[in-house]
């Protein structure tokens, strides 16, 4: 990873690259009612690869024989992104990462462990003090077996701030490549995430990446992350589509779209490829059998479909009237424009255009007015064919277009 190489050379801590660090093979598949095969997983991850992602976190190789042969399986395959696997501070399981990985060609540990009073209590059963020593004694086992040791802070965000700050630093001292503070409830707002961020960077002395990952319980999750880079986060945690625990994480194509809309903003470069978000996108909904919402942002049904007549008149004149993103720049097919009931008579007259046909003002009012009403009982005219039957059905008389002009 570029980042970590500028960092060993002792480059400029104030590089603007932003490495893209995703989880879907890992927490996406994680959510409830998800799970794919070894193959499966070795899909993605080759999509995930082609798509310019960093590091892939492929799994937690403790969970079960299959997780582990999936791990085995992506690491042995990539040859351009980092993998990961997520492992707990114990010798054992850092043993068994280091044995998994042992065919990548570049591998990251990802240790974590929960800082949060509420989840050392009543998860972990351990003190504070406890915490931070199976921390560092896992760093300093870890160090030096994978080309990077990440550490993830869990519930970094209901954390007491000296305590995480304290461990953040103690885990650099011990060897920790890279550091991550995870909002695991999703309860930060954008400016809290931009502050933690801050102290941590601070409290670490930028001597490695703070990375975060969000979620998206308050539909934050982007905006938190995208807050966390202007303060400076050089390793964000994405999934495609978002998906993940509970509301799920910050999406991959999101805050893919969000940094190229807004570049001069952000003033940071990653490696994503925006043209094969589209494909990437398509893949993991196909392959982890994900339900999409209409309105789900970039791949929502209607992300980039039309029916009003002022916004389907701006755009036919300007696509960029009603659309922040040309769908084609995501690798995503075309908008679409349906006829429905807040159809005007500019879609009408281009879709008897995409035929070829035309018909005289008057008639094309007409027409429109009929593809208004219809509409409301029998849904809207999807495509261009539809409304050449709806009009010859209903008696108009097209006029067929040569070159723009009537015949
Ligand atoms: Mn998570």
């Amino acid at each position: 990873m570029d980042i970590l190489r500028t960092y060993r050379q002792g480059g400029s801590v104030f590089t603007r690259k932003v490495a893209i660090f995703d989880t879907t093979l890992r927490d996406g598949e994680q959510a409830p009612g998800i799970q794919v095969s070894p193959e499966t997983k070795l899909i993605i991850a080759r999509a995930l690869e082609d798509a310019g992602i960093d590091v892939i976190e492929a799994g937690f190789p403790v969970n079960s024989p299959s997780e582990k042969r999936s791990v085995e399986l992506i690491a042995n395959e990539l040859s351009i992104s980092e993998v990961t696997v997520l492992c707990r501070p114990i010798k054992e399981e850092i043993d068994l990462c280091r044995d998994i990985l042992r065919r990548a060609e570049r591998t990251r540990l990802h240790l974590w462990i929960a800082t949060s009073p509420i989840h050392m209590k009543y998860k972990l059963n351990m003190s504070p003090a406890k915490v931070m020593n199976k921390t560092i004694e896992a760093i300093r086992y870890a160090s030096g077996k994978f080309d990077t040791v990440q550490f993830s802070s869990e519930d970094a965000t209901r954390s007491d701030l000296d305590f995480l700050s304290g461990i953040m630093r103690e885990a650099v001292r011990a060897g920790a490549d890279v550091v991550n503070l995870a909002d695991t409830v999703g309860c930060a707002l954008p400016e809290h995430m931009a502050l933690l961020v801050t102290e941590i960077r601070s409290a670490v002395k930028d001597r490695v990446p703070v990375g975060v990952h969000c979620h998206n319980d308050l539909n934050l999750a982007t905006a938190n992350t995208l807050a966390s880079i202007r303060a400076g986060a050089k390793q964000v945690d994405v999934t495609v589509t978002g998906i993940g625990e509970r509301a799920g994480n910050a999406s991959l194509e999101q805050l893919a779209v969000a940094l190229l809309f807004h570049k001069k903003h952000f003033e940071v470069e990653t490696n994503i490829r925006p043209d094969k978000l589209g494909s990437l996108c398509d893949t993991v909904v196909r392959e982890m059998k994900l339900k999409v919402g209409l309105t789900q942002p970039l791949i929502g049904e209607n992300a980039f479909k039309h029916e009003s007549g002022i916004h389907v008149h701006g755009m036919l004149n300007n696509p960029m009237t009603y659309e922040l993103v040309d769908p084609q720049v995501l690798g995503i097919l075309g908008k679409r424009y349906i006829l429905g009931k807040h159809t005007g008579k500019a879609a009408v007259k281009h879709f008897l255009g995409k035929k070829g046909c035309t018909l005289a003002e008057h008639e094309l009012e007409k027409l429109t007015e009929m593809v208004k009403e219809y509409s409301i009982d029998n849904g809207p005219l999807e495509d261009e064919d539809a409304l050449i039957d709806f009009a010859r059905s209903n008696g108009f008389k097209l006029e067929v277009l040569t070159n723009g002009k009537v015949q």
